[in-house]
């Protein structure tokens, strides 16, 4: 099945209200850029305000809780996040499975929170480098999906699956070609399993130090459905030229 490319910045712990500009330059471009489709999970805080001005562009949380409301201070549930304009949420960053101790089972717990609140959902997975190198990264990804997907019928066109490979995450060391073509086959036979035919709707992004330099190459690997973007989201000017690398722009 062929998808639009899809570019999802994730801002991380970046921004105040003065990046909202960046924000609508992004927009600004992405509405040229109709064939492929962009996304911004900013920080909580700007995710009312961004979605305000957004008309090309997607607005999600970078995480949700599992519950829908109560006693969790700090938290912030799916249905907030909805609330104020989000229409997707990242959930099983490696960020914060290794800073928040989120296991599998929490990661699915959010997502299928987010799915119930009406959220698309995007499930990271990753190996560490360790990991890599003892030669367990497809077996640590294929159990991460196992564990961290959810299973409810009827909603792979609401998922997306990114691999992050730890390593590559913010360190300006990307994983090859050879090596992502690799892992994302893993995943989408891991994915048929799941979900059967379904389950074809499910686009795979590759994330770890993506940037315009590197973005063409990693985007035509086979299974690559598009690309989640740390530091190089930042800017208009950098996220631009990494949607530019997805797709050309309109007339
Ligand atoms: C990320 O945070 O998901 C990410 C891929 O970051 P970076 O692009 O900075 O490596």
């Amino acid at each position: 099945m062929s998808h639009r490319p899809f570019i999802v910045g994730n801002w991380k712990m970046n921004g105040l209200r003065s990046q909202l500009a960046e924000a609508r330059a992004i927009n600004r471009g992405a509405a040229r850029h109709i064939g492929v489709r962009v996304a911004i999970a900013p920080p909580f805080t700007l995710i009312a305000a961004m979605a305000e001005d957004a008309n090309a562009i997607a607005v999600g949380g970078q995480d949700c809780h599992m519950a829908q409301s109560g006693a969790f201070t700090g938290d912030v549930s799916a249905a907030m996040l909805k609330d104020v304009g989000a229409t997707f949420v990242i959930v099983g960053h490696s960020e914060r499975r290794a800073l928040h101790c989120e296991s599998d089972a929490i990661v699915k717990a959010k997502a299928d929170a987010a799915l119930a609140a009406g959220l698309d959902v995007i499930v990271c997975v990753g190996e560490t480098e360790v990991q890599r190198d003892a030669g367990q990264a497809e077996a640590v990804v294929c159990a991460q999906l196992d564990a961290s997907l959810p299973t409810e019928a009827g909603m792979a066109g609401h998922l997306t699956v990114a691999y992050e490979p730890v390593w590559a995450i913010g360190t300006g060391r990307v994983a090859s070609p050879a090596d992502v073509a690799t892992m994302h086959a893993a995943i989408r036979a891991r994915l048929d399993v799941h979900f059967a035919d379904e389950g074809k709707q499910i686009r795979i992004l590759y994330g770890g130090s993506v940037n315009a330099g590197n973005a063409v190459e990693l985007l035509a690997v086979d299974e690559v459905g598009g690309a989640l973007v740390g530091g190089a989201s930042l800017t208009a000017e950098s996220f631009l030229a990494i949607v530019a690398a997805a797709g050309p722009q309109d007339d």
